[in-house]
């Protein structure tokens, strides 16, 4: 199998197995029991909450630990408004955050949309006359669809001007670019440790130092409240080991995959020639790729991927079993055609030279015969095409 499903979920690697192996095994106390195992669990906790505040650039007490990303988005989005309102994001967001403000406007909440540009970047220009009428606005750092990074700084100085809270959804950015929580300055973030090399089942929430914040559970006094329940020991270290290898190893990783990216685009480019990069040529995430391949139909390309062992992905891994086109690549106004033969591969620095020249040749392979195919159906599909790729 070659993987190229990384925006999906991340293999784990052995350093943060490893790091988790006695939390499992013989320290398994609760971390909120007086006695010895208890201690040594809760000292687990507090040095993995202290690492990734000095890797995220925040303090240690803004540190919510949850189940992931999904838990980590419904909590800002709940939990930040101060009275009924706009709540203001695009139509990019993941729907973690994009289903928790619909919830909301069942609840008295509008929705101020931001228009997103065809390179899948948000146009926060159209946002200067916000005023205290909106009560949370969401932005989240790099798209998981296309790799698009967002001008979150230039939108938070915006935010701040009008003391309007904003979350921004970090997961897919945390280990492939630099993230700092208060230089974004931003109120709260999320992040996700399968998303980063960590196990899956864990994540957290950032939230600014007096902000107001309510949480969504109610019964213990853990996460001082905020996220009661008692904390999976081994994953949180698990994610702390991850969020550190990822922020050591963030430029020797950024420019592998780069190479990766190139010489995987270039590839299709000389072999598969009709295609469509559906997000930024450059500057986005290191590891996406999003194309579209004219005269394929994406959901019959990713079954004949699969059967041929590459693995990757139409839309996000979240919408995808679902035949309607991704709402974020609607969101930036591509035709009908590109939407429909659209095709995520996300690489890692663990892939290899030999997988991407594989998959080049692969993919080529099956374009060819899908193209042929349609060609047969319908004799003029892809002449609209041909001379602009
Ligand atoms: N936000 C983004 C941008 C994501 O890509 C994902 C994962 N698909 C999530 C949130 C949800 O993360 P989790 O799997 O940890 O719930």
């Amino acid at each position: 199998m070659i993987y190229l499903d990384n925006n999906a979920t991340t293999p784990l690697l052995p350093e943060v197995r490893a790091a988790m192996e006695p939390f499992w095994d013989t320290c398994y106390g609760n971390a909120s029991s007086a006695h010895a195992l208890g201690r040594k669990a809760r000292k687990a906790i507090e040095d993995a909450r202290q690492l990734i505040a000095h890797y995220l650039g925040a303090e240690p007490d803004e540190v919510i630990f949850t189940s992931g990303a999904t838990e980590a988005n419904n909590l800002a989005v709940f939990g930040l408004p101060r009275g009924v309102g706009g709540i203001c994001c695009s139509r990019i967001e993941h729907p973690s955050v994009w289903e928790a403000v619909q919830a909301l406007t069942q609840r008295g909440y509008w929705w101020r949309e931001v228009p997103v540009n065809p390179d899948g970047v948000v146009e926060t220009s159209a946002c200067e006359n916000l005023n205290e009428e909106i009560k949370l606005a969401c932005l989240m750092l790099a798209n998981n669809e296309t790799g698009a990074v967002q001008p979150v700084p230039e939108f938070a100085e915006l935010c701040q001007r009008r003391n309007i809270p904003l979350h921004c959804d970090a997961v897919q950015a945390i280990g492939k670019i630099p993230v700092h929580f208060h230089q974004l300055g931003v109120t709260s973030l999320s992040l996700s440790g399968h998303k980063l090399h960590g196990p899956k089942g864990v994540g957290a929430l950032l939230v600014r130092r007096d902000t107001p914040f309510r949480g969504l559970f109610r019964g213990g006094h853990q996460e001082r409240g905020r996220r009661p329940g008692t904390e999976p020991v081994p994953l949180i270290v698990g994610l702390a080991k991850a969020v550190e290898l990822a922020h050591r190893q963030q430029e020797t990783r950024r420019q592998r995959v780069l190479e990766l990216r190139q010489r995987f685009l270039d590839g299709l480019r000389q072999s598969c020639a009709p295609i469509f990069l559906n997000g930024p040529e450059a500057g986005g995430l290191p590891n996406t790729v999003n194309v579209s391949f004219p005269g394929c139909r994406a959901e019959v390309l990713l079954m004949r991927l699969d059967l041929a062992g590459i693995a990757c992905s139409a839309g996000s891994a979240c919408s995808s079993g679902s035949l309607l086109p991704s709402p974020v690549l609607q969101a930036m106004g591509l035709p009908a055609e590109r939407l429909h033969s659209a095709i995520r591969f996300s690489l890692s620095h663990l892939n290899t030279d030999q997988e991407i020249a594989q998959a080049v040749k692969v993919i080529a392979g099956i374009v060819r015969e899908l193209r042929e195919l349609s060609q047969e159906d319908d004799p003029s599909a892809l002449s609209e095409f041909s001379h602009r790729s």
